[in-house]
């Protein structure tokens, strides 16, 4: 596991070198053989090394540790003072087919950017965050993964007294819009320019523009407009769209409290800081809008000498975003219910359902290959039903069938809506065992997750929709 240091040589003074907290009885409690096994890493070694090397005991060969700064908008007011308060990037890891992912500890103890914080992460949180990342990993959406979780054997104090965890976090990259606005806010051209040809070149090595901050600008427009639909696809709610957790590389990041919806409703909220719904489920499209304005400010001194020039360069790319997303939220409906772009009837008829009938997101798209072998009872188990429902299905059927046959149709459907999801009181009672001792429960939920699209799991509790009662009082937390 011998790891690279692009950031720390080509991006000076963009950090500060840390030394990491040594845990007193560091324990491997999750391993991800098969992230190991993707990277190319000998998952075997690592394994081995893990309680050392991935938990601030040790270093993996080559490591570097740095803390990142970064400023960001948090609920819409500006903190120009953010950074790693409790991570650590240890280096980058370059896999067989050449690409370079960052290899960052969370939970890793003070940095200078920790302000009043602890620098430490409870277990609890840290194994969501393994959850979260596989589950997502698993339905095709972009998402950064646990390596690891090591448990330290020393106490986190939160509300309670916690186990604390080293989690080992494995992403494209960690490069945020935050990122871009702390050396913007500080008037650090030199920093802008380079972190722009770093972000260019690291992710997207394609893009061209009129400069390299409008390409940069471009590309993660049109990055982010992905990631966002496939989170609506799936009814993910990342809850915390803050401009320090949106990624220039596309990928999602920093599971705190996200959380997938139950029943399909665009005001779902989970997170307990999220009182006015900012970050609701159907809010995510428009506030990432919002998010990339404040990286097009941030751009703004190195997109070009005139100030009226660059805004007029940057409020064209921002504004674009509108048909951008439409365009990736109508193909990914599309792909859902097995028709093409152009069957707007069948699109939008589908969506009023969800909206009249709210029924269970996942198990809704699910039961469209069913309904078309004639069983309704996914439906049911969804909660959808009803003359409008029956009058979709008959406009619906002839469209989907018209060029295969419905076994054929019904098999495609399975194959791109899961029959389960990271449900939250399965997610809660897993990492409640784990923090009582018994793993079992959140590794057999993360081995399921792995397999999302699985038609013997509908038959399991795994598929089952929460409890009444349980998602209107389920609340999550920022993980700190
Ligand atoms: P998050 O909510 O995890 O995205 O964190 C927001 C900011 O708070 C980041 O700058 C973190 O590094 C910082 N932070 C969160 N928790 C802690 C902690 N326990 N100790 C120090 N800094 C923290
Ligand atoms: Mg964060």
């Amino acid at each position: 596991m011998q790891l690279e240091t692009t950031w720390v040589r080509e991006l000076p003074g963009t950090y500060a070198s840390v030394t990491l907290a040594v845990p007193s009885a560091p324990r491997l409690v999750a391993f991800n053989g098969p992230l190991a096994d993707a990277l190319g890493l000998d998952a075997d070694v690592v394994r081995a090394n893990a309680s050392d090397w991935l938990s601030g005991a040790g270093l993996p060969p080559g490591a570097s540790p740095i803390a990142q700064a970064y400023a960001g908008h948090q609920f819409g007011g500006l903190s120009p003072q953010l950074g790693d308060g409790r991570a650590a990037l240890l280096g980058e890891w370059v896999d067989a087919s050449g690409r370079r992912w960052d290899v960052a500890l969370k939970g890793s103890g003070r940095t200078p950017f920790s302000r009043g914080g602890d620098g430490k992460a409870a277990l609890g949180p840290m194994l969501r965050e393994w959850v979260i990342g596989e589950a997502l990993t698993a339905l095709g959406v972009p998402a950064s993964r646990a390596l690891a979780v090591v448990a330290t054997g020393d106490p986190v104090l939160r509300e309670r007294r916690l186990q604390g965890a080293v989690l080992t976090r494995v992403a494209s990259s960690h490069l945020r819009v935050g990122t871009l606005e702390y050396y913007a806010l500080r008037g650090g051209l030199v920093q802008l320019h380079r972190l722009v040809g770093y972000a260019l070149a690291r992710h997207h090595p394609e893009a061209r523009g009129a400069s390299p901050a409008l390409a940069l600008l471009t590309a993660v427009r049109d990055a982010q407009a992905a990631l966002v639909a496939q989170w609506m696809a799936v009814g993910f709610v990342h809850g915390v769209l803050n401009t320090d957790n949106v990624t220039l590389s596309g990928e999602s990041i920093d599971f705190g409290p996200c959380a997938f919806v139950e029943r399909h409703d665009p005001a779902t909220v989970f997170s307990s800081i999220d009182t006015q719904g900012r970050y609701a489920y159907g809010n995510q499209p428009s506030i990432t809008q919002w998010n990339l304005a404040r990286l097009a400010s941030a751009l703004l001194p190195v997109i070009d000498d005139d100030d009226d020039v660059a805004v007029a360069a940057a409020r064209e790319i921002v504004g674009g975003w509108g048909e951008v997303f439409e365009a990736r939220m109508r193909e990914a409906w599309a792909r859902k219910l097995g028709v093409t772009v152009s069957d707007v009837g069948c699109i939008d008829g589908f969506l009023a359902l969800l909206h009249a009938h709210r029924p269970d997101h996942t198990l809704a798209f699910r039961g469209l290959g069913a309904a078309l072998r004639e069983d309704r009872s996914v439906w049911a188990r969804a909660g959808l039903a009803g003359p409008d429902v029956d009058a979709w299905y008959a406009a619906w059927r002839p469209v989907v069938t018209a060029t295969r046959a419905v076994a054929d149709a019904a098999a495609i459907l399975d194959a791109v809506n899961p029959a389960v999801i990271a449900r939250n009181h399965r997610v809660e009672g897993a990492l409640a065992s784990a923090s009582a001792g018994d793993f079992g429960p959140v590794e057999r939920l993360v081995a399921a997750l792995q397999s999302p699209y699985d038609a013997a799991l509908l038959d399991t509790e795994l598929a089952d929709p929460a409890p009444d009662g349980f998602t209107e009082g389920y609340q999550t937390f920022c993980g700190t």
